[in-house]
Order: structure tokens, then sequence, then C-alpha cells
């Protein structure tokens, strides 16, 4: 059996990828982009001398009980997680005893709390108004980890301006997103919600979501302000259990965790939320090396940083305080500059600052930093929003238009194999009977995914309904069963499914998890296979004997093994949005083309996780065996290995079908050594080309990705990298010279001294279609 997979798995990876070659050149160095635009001033906004001295204006005028109002935050919407025990929160507001509400929405409603507090409170300080905008607003687009499987920050970024509009024109001016938790274990749920397991695509992302957020000006009123979160390691969560312990040792932590949320304050992100995790024995929300030394210190972050939900208060259950006092001073302390939720800045700070065991200095800090960004974002200007038009911006065309594209670009094709000589996909146009199976083929909200803002599920289009209005135009039958539930247990009655199969030419089979509670927050699993008797389903359907397609819906990739071998063509859709339907519609049709690469491996089983494609290398590898049948001697058995498993993943990092093929030229590398020197004193970088050509007979596009692997160097470091990508498009027959440099940004890394530095090395490079894929080229850094 793991023969025959590992078969299949070789030749696909041939047939896929043709003539590879290496190359370089990050799309994006720390500080570039890939053409879209880098720097604008929205950390300008936050370093404006004009704003500090409002800021110190109106904190003179403050008395110490104004100034704890600004630093203290309430859910007054739905909740999602425990209450604050406090509800009077009208009376609170006009007393200016709150700087913020979170899960209100509507113009009348964020106007109503706004009035109370401009108008009520002495200081006629603006509320500002938070919401976990994460992938849309009204108009949902595809859950985070889809939007970063297309690869392109320009569109995220459009995506992120579009939930802007929609947010702020409800008086929400404050995004918790993005979430840029590096996620190296599939078993955790959040893992939906960032951009999977790689830090440099990782940057990428944060930056694009924060510029989509952030726009140009801070101070537009269709500008809202973003929160990168969660401060910090809370992916690297224990046995993928969501909310536990991390231990990151700090050059991990600076190599891997830190990068995406450096990234994200460099791009100007306003706000930082500190996690629920215990980071190396202390909790995210009291640490003081992350949240002062780092944060604040060594990238001079000038926003505010808010704790996750109660995360000040869950310090006690993390045991390193017995009372809601000592946790609101260690938090305080620490850097957090605003409790959400926990209800203790509120209760404890003015006896805390009065016996000096909080500074006064160090509230003034935290106050200053929140008033800072409500007056970069004009609050105080523009406190309201127009009632009379609630949300002129919500799902218009274009943005539900850029939905759908945004869903194409983020489908990931998987497995095509041929069926009577031709792959299966895209579906030929003399099929007739379609039969479309399984419990996520018409249902509206899972399709939606979780952190669903004001969206709605009557706003979104079943892969039933576009297919149906597909085949009315085009003449297919479409013949629909569900077959079985998410997570139905035994005793499944598959009848009506099979029967729908027998009539048809090709099986459409829509599985996969739950929209809203197998992944996001508290949403782990022990399991990485279809939930229910979705396997079952799928085994009893393929053994029919007809073409079957498999689409799955899911938060996270899924240990698909079985249907790796027998199913001849799977689509990963992960949880597309409104615009799902038409998006697989279009592409299974091939009127457009897939373009999604996975941005974490796919697992063959729970067992493997965490799973990524950057790890170290051990000294004992397993390269060169047979990791497809238990070992047989001593030589085979003692090397860092399964005895019961391969190592590698099913699918990996980076990888995703096209309908045409594309040629890698081998790499032109400008130099094939350089001095360490030089680039560590800012030398100019090494330019690496590839040609890469359309050689099928359809217009694609392709993620052209960079890899590097060092060796020599003062500390161990990963068997590949990610260092540079780009997507381009090309048409049939057509090329595409591609350009990646390699300098400082891209070399350096934190060293046996903890300085990020280039070594003396040599470096292999590869550029590719995927992380497991190319040949390498070898460059020297000499001294
Ligand atoms: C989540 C955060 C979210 C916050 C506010 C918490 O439970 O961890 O990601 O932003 O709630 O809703």
């Amino acid at each position: 059996m793991l023969r025959a997979r590992f078969v299949l798995r070789c030749c696909m990876i041939v047939s896929l990828s043709l003539a590879i070659s290496f190359s370089s050149t990050p799309l994006f160095s720390q500080s570039a982009t890939n053409g879209v635009a880098g720097s604008h001033n929205a950390p300008a906004a936050l370093t404006n001398p004009d704003i500090d001295s409002r800021v110190e204006a109106l904190l003179k005028q403050m008395t110490l009980e104004e100034k704890i109002g600004q630093v203290n935050q309430y859910s007054a919407g739905e909740p999602t997680g425990p209450g604050s025990g406090r509800t009077n929160y009208q009376d609170m507001v006009a007393r200016g005893q709150i700087g913020s509400l979170f899960n209100v929405t509507g113009a009348s409603q964020t106007n109503a709390y706004q009035r109370l507090a401009v108008e009520k409170s002495r200081l006629h300080i603006p509320l500002i108004f938070g919401l976990d905008v994460i992938h849309g607003y009204r108009t949902i687009f595809p859950v985070p980890l889809a939007m970063a499987s297309t690869w392109d920050p320009q569109l995220v970024e459009r995506a992120a301006r579009v939930a802007a509009q929609e947010a702020s024109a409800e008086g929400v001016r404050w995004t918790f997103s993005p979430m840029v938790d590096i996620a190296r274990d599939a078993r955790w749920g959040r893992i939906i919600e960032g951009a999977g397991e790689d830090a440099y695509l990782g940057q990428a992302m944060a930056r694009a979501y924060v510029r989509g957020y952030q726009g140009l000006r801070l101070d537009n009123p269709t500008s809202i302000a973003a929160c990168v979160k969660h401060y910090v390691g809370y992916g690297a969560a224990e046995g993928g259990r969501d909310y536990n312990t991390t231990e990151i040792p700090e050059r991990l932590l600076r190599q891997v965790y830190l990068p995406p949320f450096q990234a994200a304050v460099q791009a100007g992100a306003a706000t930082v939320m500190s996690a629920f995790n215990s980071l190396n024995e202390v909790p995210a929300s009291s640490n003081h090396f992350t949240l002062t030394e780092i944060l604040r210190k060594e990238w001079d972050f000038r926003g505010f940083v808010v704790s996750d939900w109660t995360s000040i208060r869950e310090t006690m259950a993390h045991g390193i305080a017995n009372d809601g006092a000592t946790a609101a001073r260690k938090s305080m302390n620490a850097g957090v500059d605003m409790d959400m939720q926990s209800n203790l800045y509120f209760t404890h700070l003015a006896e805390l600052v009065s016996s000096g065991r909080v500074p006064l200095a160090r509230l003034d800090e935290a106050v200053r930093n929140v008033l800072r960004v409500k007056f970069a974002l004009g609050l105080f200007e523009h406190p309201y929003v127009d009632e009379s038009h609630p949300a002129p911006t919500a799902l218009d065309p274009a943005s539900v238009e850029l939905a759908r594209i945004a869903a194409e670009e983020s489908l990931v094709l998987l497995r095509n194999q041929p069926v009577n000589g031709t792959p299966l996909l895209p579906l030929a146009t003399n099929v007739r009977n379609i039969a479309l199976i399984g419990p996520l083929a018409d249902n509206r909200l899972d399709m939606l995914g979780n952190w669903i803002g004001k969206g709605s599920p009557s706003d979104a289009v079943t892969l039933r309904a576009a297919l149906s209005e597909y085949a009315q135009s085009h003449g297919e039958q479409i013949i629909y069963a569900m077959g079985s539930g998410i997570d139905d247990n035994p005793d499944p009655a598959f009848s009506e499914a099979l029967h729908a199969v027998r009539q048809a030419d090709v099986v459409l089979l829509a599985l996969g998890e739950n929209g809203k509670w197998m992944s996001g927050e508290a949403g782990s699993r022990a399991y990485l296979g279809l939930p229910g008797n979705q396997e079952q389903l799928l085994e009893t359907v393929v053994a029919v004997g007809k073409p079957v397609v498999l689409i799955l819906f899911s938060g996270r990739p899924l240990a698909v093994t079985w249907a790796a071998e027998h199913v001849p063509a799977i689509v990963e859709a992960w949880f597309p949005g409104v615009q799902a339907g038409p998006a697989l519609v279009r592409t299974l049709f091939g009127e457009t083309n897939f373009s999604g690469r996975l941005v974490t491996s796919v697992p063959r089983s729970a067992g493997q996780e965490p799973l990524y494609y950057n790890h170290l290398p051990t000294g004992r590898p397993a390269a060169g065996l047979d990791l497809t049948r238990p070992p047989r001697n001593n030589d085979e058995k003692h090397k860092s290995r399964y005895i019961d498993e391969a190592n590698d993943p099913l699918f990996p990092f980076g990888f995703g079908l096209s309908y045409t093929r594309f040629s890698y030229s081998p790499v032109t590398l400008s130099s094939t050594s350089a001095s360490a020197r030089s680039l560590n004193g800012g030398g100019s970088a090494l330019r690496a080309s590839v040609e890469v050509k359309n050689v099928g007979d359809r217009a694609g596009e392709e993620v052209v990705q960079l890899y590097i692997r060092e060796t020599g160097t003062s500390v161990s470091r990963p068997v590949r990298e990610l260092k540079g990508f780009q997507k381009i498009s090309l048409v049939p027959g057509g090329s595409r010279q591609v350009e990646f440099s390699l300098g400082k940004d891209e070399l350096s890394f934190w060293n046996i001294d903890m300085k990020n530095v280039v070594e003396p090395a040599k470096i292999e490079i590869w550029v590719a279609p995927d992380s497991a894929e190319g040949k390498a080229a070898e460059l020297t850094i000499t001294e």
C-alpha cells in the first residue's frame, strides 16, 4: 500500500515539473515588495510630531481615572470568550471609563456609543471600535490560509482594502487582523487564520494586509487600523492544542516567529495583540522581553498593544499571579497597553499607580500609545459615520468580483490523473450527467469559514447553486445527493448518493470540515482525516468506478492519503467565501486555470505533525531510503524516520498543479561567489535569473519559488528556506525571464552569537515549482 502511494506520487511529480532549474530574487525583500506600494505614510502617522503635541496636551488634562479609561476595553456585542463582569457600558463610556469597545457594528450603534464618549465624557475623547474583520466584513473572501495560497500579496491587499471600506462605513476603524502566527502543525485549528508555515511568505502577507487595511493614510475615513496578532509564538502550541504552552528558543523565535510581526510593524501596523500562550514559561501577555525589549526598543513600535480576550486575567491561570492586581501589574509593566475584557486594569490600576507598583510614567506611556492611534485615525475630527447609508460599499459588485477572483486564485489542484488518456480536469464539454455528492456541496454557511464579520450565509453561492446555473446554459444534468453529514456517526445511508453516482458520467464529491467549528479558535483536531463518515462515503463512491473529482473544503490540510492514491482529481478549496460556487465552476470547467499553491505541508497522517518543509537537518537523515516499507536492517532502522510512515508530506509546501505545464531554464547567477563582509556592509546583492516557459496549451499562472540552503555555518540551517517568489502569467508558448536578488536580507540569519549576519557558507539555490523540486546551483560566501 505504502509503496503504491509512493510510486504514484513520484509519477505525479515527474509529469508535473519538467525541466527545473534554479535562481532567486525575492519578490519581497525586507523593504521592497513585489511591485506593490512599499512604504507609505501610515507609519509616519505614528511618528508625526503634531500628533505627539496633541497627545501631550490632552494627557496633561487627564485625571488618573480618565487615563485608566483609555486603556480599558470591553466587548459590547456577541461574545467570543468569557464575560467581563460588566454590562453598564453606556454609563462607563459617558464617564470616560472606556477607551474602546468591540463587537459593536452598525452605523447607528457605533454612533450611539460614540455620542456618549464625544458629547458626554469630560474630555470628549472618541472611542475606537474594534472587530475581528478577518477575511472580509460583509463581502467574505476566502479564509486567510486560502488567501495566502494565492501567493498574490497585491490581491490580498485589495481584499483587505475592501474589508476596510465596508467596516469603516459602519464605524469600525480597527480590525484584529492580520494573524501572522507561523503554524507548523495542522492539528492547530487556527492555522486557518494565518499564512501557513513559512516566515518569508508570512512577511509578504503581513505587509499586504497592513497596507490594505490602513491604506495610504490612516486618517482616511475608509482606513482601519490593523492589529497584528497573536504576539508571539501562539502558533507553536504543543501538540497543536489551542492555548497550549509554547517553548521557543530565542534564535528560533527571531528566525521564524518574529519576522512576520516585524514586517507588519515596519509596514506601519498601528496595533499589536498580545497572545494567550505562555512563551518559555512567561505568559505572552506579561512578557517584558517580547513586548518591551523587542517590540518597543528594537523595533520602535509607536502604536499600542492590546491584550487578547481576558489574556491578562489568564496569567493567573498560568500561575504567575495569585490575584487580579498582580496580573494587571505584570501585564501593564511588561508592555500591554490596553486590557481586552479582563476588567483588571479598570479594577486595579488606580491603586497600583497610587502605590507606585505601576509607575505613573508607564501608564502615561500606554495612554499616549492609545491616543496616538486615535489621533492618527482622525477620530477626533470624524468620530461619527453616516447613518443614512449604513454600508454603501457592502457587497459592491466589484468587491464580489474580487472575492471570486481571490477564490479562484486560492484553489489548489493537488492531483489530476488521466482518465481515458486525458487528465480528468478540466471537465470535458461533452460531460452530460454530473453527480454532485457530499455535505459541503450545498451549504452556504460553511463556504464562509469562521470569523465572518457581518457576512451572511445568504450572500454565499454554493457549488450546487453555481453548477445548476452553469448546467442550465450548457445542457448538463446535475444529480445531487448529500450522501452524509459532515460529522455523522455510524450507520450512514449512502444509497441515494450511490443511485446518483450510477447515473453519472463524472462525480463531484464535496467533502471536508465544518466551516465554523472544526478549525479556527478552539478548533484543534487530533485526527486529520475527513471527519465522520466521509472517508467511508468517499471510498464507497469511488468503488462504483466512475471518474471522481474530490473537492475538499477545510481550514487546514487534510490527510487524504487514500484519496491521493485512488481518486483521479483532488482540489483543495479551503473555505472560498461568498463566491465559492462560481469560482469552483469556472475553474473546474477550465474557464480559468488553477494557480493556488500550498502554504502548508499536507500530512499523510497526524503522527507526522509538526510537519513543515523548512526543518533542520538531522545527523541521521533518511535520504535515499525507501521509507514506504518498514526498515529491514540495522542501517535502515537507525535513521531519523518512522518505522510505519514515510517522512515526506503527501503534498509539499509550494505545490499545486495547473492545466498547463511550465519549464525552467538553468539559472544564471551574476556571480558564484560573494563576500560576507561586503554583504553585511550593505554591498550589492547577487542576481539570479531563470527563464520560465509555458510549454502547455493553455494560459496559466506559475508561482516561481526560490529556495536556499546554507551549510558550513555557525549554527545548523534549514534543509530549504523560501527566499523569493513571483507569480507570473504566461500564454501558451510564452516565456519570462524571472529575476531574483540575493542580498543581506535573504542570506543573513541569527548566528551562534545571536547576530543577524551573513556568514561564510556554501549555499545551494533552487528555483522550482515547489519546495521538493529542482536541482541546486551553488554559491560560495567567503569571508
Ligand atoms: C481571539 C482573538 C480575537 C479576540 C477578539 C480572541 O478569543 O484569540 O484572535 O481577536 O478574541 O474577538
